[in-house]
């Protein structure tokens, strides 16, 4: 029997193409899946266009998201039409991933689908949004509530951005929303952003401190800016920092952690045990609205999915690309 999938191989050339593999092509694993959904990260457009050492085992399907139905099973966790979902674990790095038909899994790195969401609302939540999700919870263990101020979200248009605004903004609280687009204001003011400012106000080098505007960020952009977001937290605030869209250097100072008590909180969700990811997705569970899903989502198929890891690259693309198998 053959599957779809896409295939990253150096031969010698890199190259990422929609390829017929053989059911014996599957890697090992405990559980066998059948994807249904998948979704492109920004991690899956830099594995398949090479721009960053992503994938370090050839030939590899990219992907690193993915809800299926169990077909196969050695683990007593998970029996035959089992829904389960996978994010991270270095799969699609490793490991192949969901960009494919089917899938040959560790049973240690699933979690099964609360049953609240849909496969494809799950994938359009993603890592992105499991992401977000983790990040608010560390804002939240930190001591952070909607009474405590503003939170400020970079990368704002972005997959863990417009989860954030999204559900920050459920929870009830005041988000502002940083964004390099101006045409998107719209689209953040929907998701709940109560403020709006241009993300060149943060990307360049700043002063060691600044006047205070927030009690809390989420930040997927790193770089300047985050040393940006940390000279601009109020005092006793707490950025959570999970991303790197600028660039992965912090060239700041101590200034806003030895005088400002604020906290910089590092957020993987690659290596999260498991349960972390239980919590985080029984909360999304609790707070994802389908109608906010529809609006963040772009569905496409598996022969879409290179021509679309260069759009993603150059920041083009808006809220989640999911990826119907
Ligand atoms: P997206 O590409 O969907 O969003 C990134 C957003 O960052 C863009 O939409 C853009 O938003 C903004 N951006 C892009 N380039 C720049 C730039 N040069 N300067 C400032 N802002 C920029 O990516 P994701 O949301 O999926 O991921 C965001 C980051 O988080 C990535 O670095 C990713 O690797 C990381 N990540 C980390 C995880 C973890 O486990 N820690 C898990 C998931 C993602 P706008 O136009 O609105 O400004």
């Amino acid at each position: 029997m053959t599957y779809k999938a896409i295939v990253i191989d150096k031969n010698p050339d890199y190259i990422a193409t929609l390829t017929d593999l053989n059911e014996d092509q599957l890697p090992e694993g405990d559980v066998k899946i059948d994807v249904i959904a998948s979704t492109m990260n920004y991690k899956d457009a830099l594995a398949i266009t090479n721009k960053n050492p992503v994938v370090r085992t050839f030939p590899l399907t990219p992907g690193i998201d993915l809800v299926g139905k169990v077909t196969e099973s050695q683990s007593n966790r998970f029996k035959i039409g089992d829904t389960v979902i996978l994010n991270g674990f270095g799969v699609g790095e490793v490991h192949s991933g969901g960009l494919a038909e089917k899938a040959s899994l560790k049973s240690e790195w699933l979690i099964h689908l609360p049953k609240a969401i849909s496969p494809i609302d799950a994938m359009t939540i993603g890592t992105a949004g499991y992401t977000a999700m983790l990040s608010i919870i560390a804002l939240e263990k930190h001591g952070l509530t909607p009474e405590s101020g503003k939170i400020l979200v970079t990368g704002a248009t972005g997959g863990v951005g417009s989860f954030a605004v999204s559900l920050l903004t459920k929870l009830g609280y005041d988000v502002i929303a940083a964004t390099g687009k101006a045409s998107e204001h719209e689209y953040l003011y929907q998701l709940g952003a109560k403020e709006i400012i241009d993300r060149h106000e943060l990307s360049d080098k700043g002063k060691p401190l600044q006047k205070m505007r927030w009690a809390g960020a989420i930040d997927s952009v790193g770089s300047n800016t985050l040393v940006n977001v940390l000279a601009a937290t109020e005092y006793g605030g707490c950025v959570a920092a999970c991303g790197l869209a600028q660039g992965f250097d912090l060239n700041g100072t101590v200034m806003p952690f030895i005088l400002r008590n604020v906290t910089l909180r590092g957020v993987d969700s690659v290596m999260r045990p498991l349960p972390d990811r239980i919590e985080a997705w029984s909360r999304l569970a609790e707070l994802i609205d389908p109608a906010t899903l529809a609006n963040i989502r772009t569905e496409i198929t598996l022969d879409e999915v290179i021509e679309n890891a260069d759009k993603i690259i150059n920041g083009e693309i808006k809220g989640r690309l999911v990826v119907k198998i």
